[in-house]
């Protein structure tokens, strides 16, 4: 049986540093350029194989370097690769211009991500025999709604990351357990910026939220129970990316071994203030070993 699945993206990360963007018609010289996998799905399930789950991925890479690359990229954290998919074309790509203030732009063409747009024979046999779905918003609502009804058929717990934000269809809300937004994700949902206001307000699209909050750690709300904030570990951050992706595949892990929401919290928040700890996202994800220590 496989613990955990994530139907999601897969995205090679072209990045380019530089000292000033710059302008449109205008040509500058960069520092340093390097590709780094990423995609919300694909980090999310690297995460939770490292934090010690089973993991399988639902997703499409291309059939050029990059996919091969991605595949490999999964399958060296030990995620099952068997469900995804090699679409013809070019694999997602996020093309990213970083400046020296540490601002950024970013396009992204979604490639094989966007052949994604409904679940294949078999999927659903996938994600009946797991425990957890994870889901973000980086494929064709489609897909993420056709994912999210078969765990729901099936009684497996549905967690989503609202990531790109955008306005969901109460179809997809009524069979999400877990929502997780990130602060700027749960005001563009409800229209709050106070967090608990916001999670509040979410409790009456579904059972139970958790805002993650960056350095000031996270928020649980859940229907007839008192919030819980959970502080994050003091640390020194140096790359907060795909901070968020380690904390939801280790809480993930953590809720299907059984442990109770907030030993989960405070075991995904130790998971995640190892990974700002690292450049990168994927490449900085803590293994289980680090994390049990950082945890005790
Ligand atoms: P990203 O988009 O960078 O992946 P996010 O915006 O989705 O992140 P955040 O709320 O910034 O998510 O962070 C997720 C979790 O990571 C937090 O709840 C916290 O536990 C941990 N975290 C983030 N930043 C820090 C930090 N500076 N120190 C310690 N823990 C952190």
């Amino acid at each position: 049986m496989t613990d955990i699945v994530v139907l999601g993206s897969t995205n090679m990360d072209l990045v380019t540093y530089v000292e000033k963007a710059p302008q449109l018609g205008e040509t500058v010289t960069g520092r340093e350029f390097r590709t780094i996998p990423g995609g919300k799905g694909a980090n999310q399930a690297i995460a939770a194989a490292r934090a010690g789950g089973m993991v399988s991925m639902i997703g499409a890479v291309g059939n050029d370097a990059f996919g091969t690359r991605l595949r490999a990229n999964l399958e060296h954290s030990g995620v099952d690769t068997d469900d995804l998919r090699t679409a013809e074309g070019a694999s997602g790509t996020a093309h990213i211009v970083v400046d020296d203030e540490g601002g950024n732009a970013i396009v992204v063409i979604p490639g094989a991500n966007g052949t994604l747009d409904h679940l294949s024979p078999g999927d659903e046999g996938v994600i009946a025999a797991a425990g957890t779905l994870l889901l973000q918003l980086e494929i064709p609502l489609p897909a993420v709604l056709a994912g999210a009804t078969a765990a729901h058929r099936h009684d497996v717990r549905t967690v989503l990351t609202p990531s790109p934000a955008q306005s969901l269809p109460h179809e997809l809300l009524a069979t999400v357990d877990l929502l997780v937004p990130n602060e700027l994700e749960a005001t563009a949902l409800t229209g709050r910026t106070d967090p608990l206001e916001a999670a509040t307000a979410l409790l009456d699209l579904v059972p139970e939220v958790v805002v993650t909050l960056g350095a000031a750690g996270s928020l649980y709300v859940s229907r007839g129970a008192e919030p819980l904030t959970v502080p994050a570990p003091k640390v020194t951050a140096v790359d907060s990316t795909g901070a968020g992706d380690t904390f939801v595949g280790a809480l993930a892990v953590a809720l299907g071994e059984g442990r109770p929401m907030p030993d989960a919290l405070k075991w995904a928040a130790a998971a995640a203030a190892l990974s700002v700890q690292r450049e990168g996202a994927s490449v900085a994800m803590p293994y289980r070993p680090e994390i049990e220590e950082a945890y005790a």
